[in-house]
């Protein structure tokens, strides 16, 4: 999952993207609203943390600016406590969800996994299919009860899976969303990220669907029946 921080404040900027980065996000980072808006009007991020008082562009209208423009990632606004008609001006305008500053980092990241999941269609935040489960708060994956070791490009590639289950995604969409805009990209090592993958779950949750990507679905349920009484269309 790949995320963008608009924020002018350097610092804030950084911790956020650290703490996104740790929590084991793609992060794209601008620092003015005019490279905010570009970057969410020509990337696909999964979900967007903007702040509101920005040079530039207000953070108000480049949020009015992607909505018009059908860009529908949630976004999580940044507001001062004491402006609540900011507030109102943002949501809007089409934002999602806010924070008051000053927060506390755990909510930024709580807020943007519930409005991912929300996005995806899921009610909670641990994602299964078939006997794989991803706990997206703790950030953990596992078979049955058994935890698997995942590096971050490996549990992103995953947790995007799980956000789009059962549809078929492209190598490019792939790579679009698992690293950042300064990542050197290529599509080739995406085979081999989903290779390794599969061979660390050890189990077959991610089928490939040829000339088109991948798609993440329970293991084919096998059939136990005693073969004379399976249909047979031939027979
Ligand atoms: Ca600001």
């Amino acid at each position: 999952m790949r995320l963008l921080v608009v924020e002018d404040d350097k610092d804030l900027n950084r911790q956020i993207a650290e703490a996104l980065t740790r929590a084991g996000y793609a992060v794209d980072r601008a620092f003015d609203g005019e490279e905010g808006w570009f970057l969410g009007d020509t990337e696909p991020y999964d979900a967007v943390v903007l702040d509101l008082g920005l040079p530039k562009k207000d953070g108000v209208a480049v949020l009015a600016d992607w909505r018009r423009a059908g860009r529908a990632m949630p976004v999580l606004i940044l507001t001062a406590r004491d402006r609540w008609g900011e507030k109102v001006r943002g949501f809007d305008a089409g934002a999602d969800d806010y924070v008051t500053k000053p927060f506390h980092m755990e909510e930024i990241l709580a807020r943007l996994r519930a409005l991912m999941r929300r996005a995806a269609g899921h009610a909670s935040s641990v994602f299964s299919c078939g006997p794989v489960t991803l706990d997206a708060r703790a950030g953990r994956v596992a078979i049955d009860d058994n935890v698997v070791k995942l590096t971050s490009h490996e549990y992103r590639l995953l947790s995007y899976l799980m956000h789009h289950q059962g549809k078929v995604v492209s190598r490019a969409e792939i790579v679009e969303h698992l690293y950042d805009q300064d990542f050197d990209r290529d599509s080739n090592t995406i085979e081999v990220f989903v290779g390794r993958l599969r061979r660390k779950l050890g189990v077959d949750v991610i089928q490939t669907v040829r000339g088109l990507g991948y798609v993440l679905a329970p293991p084919a349920a096998k059939d136990d029946r005693p073969l004379a009484s399976r249909s047979d269309p031939g027979a």
